[in-house]
């Protein structure tokens, strides 16, 4: 039970890695709260971890609106007693070259790629003070250290933009107790990667040429990384990078 006692708010969780988060999270202890615009495959996966006796809460989350974060994380509050974990992991994919690509549709992936994370941070960081301190953990990409022919500008640009907004945010808040990392999962077999896959055989090759490890990663093993920047076990890890990439970045 590596984060019994704590509570943890996983946003985009109704599905994919985000779900893989509340899983294991809750599996090892936490209460978790999580949010989605997906509200559906929430309230099922909500039921299913119920039914396994797991200590979890689905609130509707659109996470580019402020209100609604703020209702969302009162909820968790009100239910749990607090949050001392904030797992900011909801995104949305990108598409088209940079002369393809509008104004509009730009906007629209930094709202929820780079203005969620910040607004999930925002809201976090009065509970977590009031706590003593807290763990803020903004999922990234290796494509948001490395440029990727396979990728898109505005993804790969939101999330760089993660990548240092969260070393930004753990200088600003070391002295509330409050950690903030940031996670870079590499190419990770989710449904939706699957299904992406079967539509696009040739991904598949790319991306394990460029994976030393020979494989694509899986949502646990997102998840774990996730497990430890939440427990108490990288209580002197802030500001740092976490690459879960199979060696994607390390050539
Ligand atoms: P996914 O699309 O399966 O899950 C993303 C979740 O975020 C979905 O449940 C979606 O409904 C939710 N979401 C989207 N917009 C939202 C909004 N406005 N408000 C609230 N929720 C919203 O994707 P995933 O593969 O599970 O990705 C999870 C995270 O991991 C993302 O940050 C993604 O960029 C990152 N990532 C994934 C991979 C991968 O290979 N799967 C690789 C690198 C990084």
């Amino acid at each position: 039970m590596r984060v019994k006692g704590k509570v943890a708010f996983v946003s985009g969780g109704a599905r994919g890695l985000g779900a893989a988060d509340v899983c294991l999270l809750s599996q090892e202890g936490a209460a978790v709260a999580f949010g989605d615009v997906l509200e559906e495959e929430g309230r099922k996966l909500e039921s299913e971890l119920r039914a396994q006796g797991r200590r979890v809460t689905f609130i509707p989350l659109d996470v580019t609106d402020e209100t609604q974060w703020r209702r969302a994380v009162a909820g968790a509050v009100a239910e749990f007693g607090g949050l001392d974990v904030m797992v900011n992991n909801a995104a949305v994919g990108g598409a088209g070259s940079i002369e393809e690509t509008t104004v509009e549709g730009w906007n629209r992936v930094m709202a929820v790629n780079v203005t969620g994370v910040f607004l999930g941070t925002k809201v976090a960081i009065p509970e977590m003070r009031r706590r003593g301190g807290g763990s803020i953990i903004n999922i990234s990409s290796q494509m948001g250290i490395v440029g990727s022919e396979m990728s898109n500008v505005v993804y790969q640009t939101s999330k760089g933009a993660v990548r240092m907004f969260t070393k930004a945010a753990a200088i600003h808040h070391a002295k509330d107790g409050i950690r903030v990392n940031s996670v870079h999962p590499g190419p990770i077999l989710t449904r939706q990667m699957e299904r992406g896959l079967a539509n696009d055989p040739a991904q598949e090759g790319y991306y394990l040429d460029r994976v030393p490890l020979g494989r694509l990663g899986r949502p646990l093993d997102v998840a774990h990384c996730v497990l430890y920047l939440a427990s108490d076990e990288s209580a002197f890890v802030t500001g740092s990078e976490q690459v879960v990439d199979g060696g994607w970045t390390a050539q």
